[in-house]
């Protein structure tokens, strides 16, 4: 499944690991629950379509984008299933919202009244309320909020409330104080909406965290979960990673092959800055991604795999290539594992994501584009 590609550095994808993560989840759930599939920007790094068409193939019937135009792309790509706009969009764009049946997220009443100034068409305007449990990002806070918005798409018939939604701050954490505190918040909140006499169709506030971490019998999922993080294969949180209900796998791997190898003597300097000084005879290998490709210069000093051994990248990270110290010679075009397995040794996104003192949402969302994606 190769795409063309002339560079020697590319992420392979594992379509399977996907199906599996997602056939994982739909077991876990009840049967009566949807699961959505977020493959917001681009697919977490790993390729918003096929990620896509892969879910939708194993169980989940839903897709979540953050931006309009990361929704419209999958629909010009023929993607056929219900796909929802996370972040708030401009309201002049509800007419087009509507004609690619591209479901948004409200959060004011000005917004619709907006909407409706722009739209002239006639096709529904499919729209899901968020709620701001606690999160503090978008949605309505208050009953009086809420009640003006339902109102307001109440009063032109193009406009539907679709679904009803919040998002959880702390889901991933041990600690679950907040996270009952905001849960406790939607529940009241999904009250008010339907004392208010509105009953949107679907009704969803899980992420990968609080869906593994709370079955349903503890927590009423109500009747869609939105599943990120996990169908990629990785745990929401390192303290989550331990306690989860079937195993996660990883989807994304990222490697190189050497492209220039030699043996340096005692004292000679390394890169940029000239930092790095062998201190005996030494073979040196330069591997061709740098920082242009997402691959930081923080990364310098940690460990790539090649051969199944552990070796340390020397000096600092260039734009497109690196350099590390072999225990000896190789040939060019040894394969370099940055993330992944090789041979016993194995590199994981958390492994990167703690080296960089980041999450691993932000590893794999950090691969560049002109990194070629292989789909396996
Ligand atoms: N729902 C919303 C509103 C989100 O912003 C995100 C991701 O940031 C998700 C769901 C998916 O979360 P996760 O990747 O932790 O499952």
């Amino acid at each position: 499944k190769a795409s063309s590609y002339y560079r020697e550095t590319w992420a392979d994808i594992d379509l399977d690991a996907v199906a599996v993560n997602v056939q994982n989840m739909k077991k876990q759930i009840p049967a009566n629950v949807a699961l959505l599939a977020v493959v917001k920007a681009n697919g977490y790094g790993h390729g918003a379509l096929q990620v896509a068409e892969t879910a939708l193939e194993n169980g989940a019937t839903w897709l979540a984008v953050a931006l309009f135009d990361e929704a419209l792309a999958l629909r010009k790509e023929g993607i056929k299933a219900p796909i929802l706009v996370l972040s708030p969009i401009p309201p002049q764009h509800a007419g087009l919202a509507a004609e690619n049946c591209i479901s948004v997220t409200v959060s004011a009443q000005e917004w619709v009244r907006q909407a409706k100034k722009y739209y002239e068409g006639s096709k529904q305007v499919l729209l899901h309320l968020s709620c701001d449990t606690g999160m503090g990002r978008i949605g309505v806070r208050t009953r009086k909020e809420a009640a003006a918005l339902i109102d307001e798409i109440e009063s032109d018939s193009r406009f539907t409330l679709e679904g009803l939604f919040t998002h959880f701050a702390t889901a991933d954490q041990d600690d679950g104080t907040y996270f009952n505190e905001q849960y406790a918040r939607f529940e009241r909140m999904v009250d008010w909406i339907h004392a208010l006499g509105a009953h949107p169709e679907v009704i969803h506030c899980g992420n990968s965290a609080m869906t593994l971490k709370y079955p349903a019998e503890k927590r009423h999922l109500f009747s869609m979960v939105r599943y990120g993080i996990a169908m990629y294969g990785l745990s929401p949180s390192p303290e989550m990673a331990k306690q989860l209900p079937f195993q996660l796998k990883p989807v994304l791997s990222l490697h190189s092959r050497l492209t220039f190898v030699k043996k340096v003597t005692a004292g000679t300097k390394i890169g940029y800055g000239a930092t790095y000084q062998a201190s005996a005879d030494e073979w040196i290998g330069t591997v061709p991604i740098g920082y242009a490709d997402g691959w930081l210069r923080a990364l310098a000093g940690s460990d790539v795999l090649i051969d199944g051994q552990r070796c340390p990248i020397v000096g600092r990270i260039c734009m497109d290539q690196f350099m590390c110290r072999l225990p000896h010679a190789y040939p060019e075009g040894t394969e370099v594992t940055l993330i992944g397995r090789n041979g016993s040794e194995q590199m994981t996104a958390d492994d990167r994501a703690r080296q960089l003192r980041t999450i691993n949402y932000e590893v794999t969302c950090m691969v560049h584009p002109r990194v070629p994606r292989i789909y396996w």
